[in-house]
């Protein structure tokens, strides 16, 4: 029955996906949505005519419902086209706000492409950027982020849920740290919110960037969270038409927004129980993989973790190797956005890893729509592919993948 299963699964899809952290699946309520805006027909929500305006009151309703989920009001949310562009405008919106004598941000090493480039283009500016490192769980280390925090910090950004371990920052603590030296904190928090939803006020979240695509929405579609304290100062990034109240020209993305607020919706309705479900599958196939192969260990295994994400190292075997060797289970090596470049991960070198250890890790990322049979299948890919490798190794690699 449960072989069945599987097979009949792998009949149809010819495989078996493990990488929500890149993008998860569209929910069919969010498709629904998306679809009658468009079978609709053309509205531009910033048109003062009737259709103009049915598209921008469908906007609004997105606002609302994307403010809930992150206990924002609906005035403090800023339509973008992802989380990239959301971390580009807290981060640059800041620094081009912030006093002479505040020229200075401070993230963390373990932080997506999308912070550090900002920060790093801020530094060519002339902006002082402290880059603090990570403990060997994959936290943000504490203390050095507290020497680095100073009078003249404009802002601190750290995550809340790393896309490559899932390893969870203690961002109530990091919130404290930027507000006793008056800087503003921004959380990237990106991979936190398919879990449900959050209270930005509580955790003292100033700034607070979400993509669609990552909590079953569309691609292309994401918000800033900017508290009433930051939003007449913020600079936009984009200027233009002066639409989302002048933070982010450029006609709305009606049908993006409408799909990101009903995946918002139903996170808050759905999102404690998937994530309760998703955990107990996570540790279940973690110690399938782990009675399979033995010397397997768990990066970020010491620090709380977000359910689905799991990043296990296998020595002696490679991690490209294995995936090539294993196309019907899709999982990743490093990050999605820089995994055409056979590079170690930064995030696993940051918590200590060894170059080779890096290239030994693998990225198993498991989302709501993930089954048991998903999972015990590609538990029992991996601890297959991995043994072979392993109990191989030193054989060259053409042999093995033929
Ligand atoms: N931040 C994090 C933590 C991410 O995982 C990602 C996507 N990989 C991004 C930012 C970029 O998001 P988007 O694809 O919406 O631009």
């Amino acid at each position: 029955m449960f072989a069945s299963t599987v097979v009949s699964r792998l009949a149809e899809s010819n495989r078996v996906y493990l990488d929500n952290n890149a993008s998860t699946a569209v929910d069919e309520r969010v498709l629904s949505s998306v679809f009658e805006v468009y079978r609709d027909g053309p509205a531009n929500s910033g048109s003062a005519h009737a259709v103009g305006q049915r598209a921008k009151s469908r906007v609004d309703d997105a606002r609302e419902r994307v403010a809930a989920l992150v206990g924002a009001r609906p005035r403090e949310v800023v339509f973008t086209s992802g989380a990239t562009e959301a971390n580009n405008l807290a981060i640059k919106g800041i620094a081009a706000a912030c006093a002479p004598g505040r020229r200075h941000v401070v993230t963390c090493e373990t932080e997506h492409a999308a912070i550090l480039g900002p920060v790093r283009k801020l530094e060519r500016d002339g902006f002082r950027v402290s880059i603090v490192g990570a403990l060997p769980s994959g936290q943000v280390d504490l203390d050095a982020l507290t020497r680095a925090v100073g009078p003249d910090t404009a802002l601190v950004s750290v995550m809340a849920v790393n896309n490559e371990t899932g390893v969870l920052n203690p961002i109530r603590t990091v919130a404290d740290v930027a507000h006793s030296m008056g800087a503003s904190y921004h959380c990237d928090a990106t991979q936190w919110l398919a879990w449900g939803p959050i209270d930005v006020e509580d955790l003292g979240i100033d700034l607070l960037s979400l993509s669609g695509h990552k909590i079953h929405g569309p691609q292309g579609v994401g918000a800033l969270f900017v508290s009433r304290r930051l939003r007449d100062s913020l600079v936009p990034v984009v200027d233009g038409g002066g639409q989302e109240t002048g933070l982010r020209s450029g006609t709305v993305n009606v049908a993006g927004t409408v799909g990101l607020g009903v995946a918002a919706a139903i996170l808050i309705e759905e999102g404690a129980e998937a994530s309760a479900r998703v955990t107990a599958l996570r540790q279940h196939f973690e110690a399938e993989v782990r009675a399979g192969v033995p010397t397997a260990r768990i990066n970020g295994s010491r620090a709380e973790r977000a359910p689905g994400t799991t990043n296990l190292c296998f020595p002696a075997a490679d991690a490209e190797l294995v995936m090539t060797l294993m196309p019907d289970v899709i999982v990743s090596t490093g990050s999605a956005c820089s995994s055409s470049i056979p590079e170690p991960s930064h995030v696993l070198l940051a918590m200590g890893l060894t170059r080779e250890e890096a290239m030994q890790s693998l990225r198993v990322s498991l989302s709501r729509n993930t089954t048991a049979e998903d999972v015990a299948y590609g538990a029992a890919r991996i601890t297959q592919v991995v043994r072979n490798v392993q109990s191989r190794a030193g054989t060259a690699v053409a042999e093995l993948v033929q």
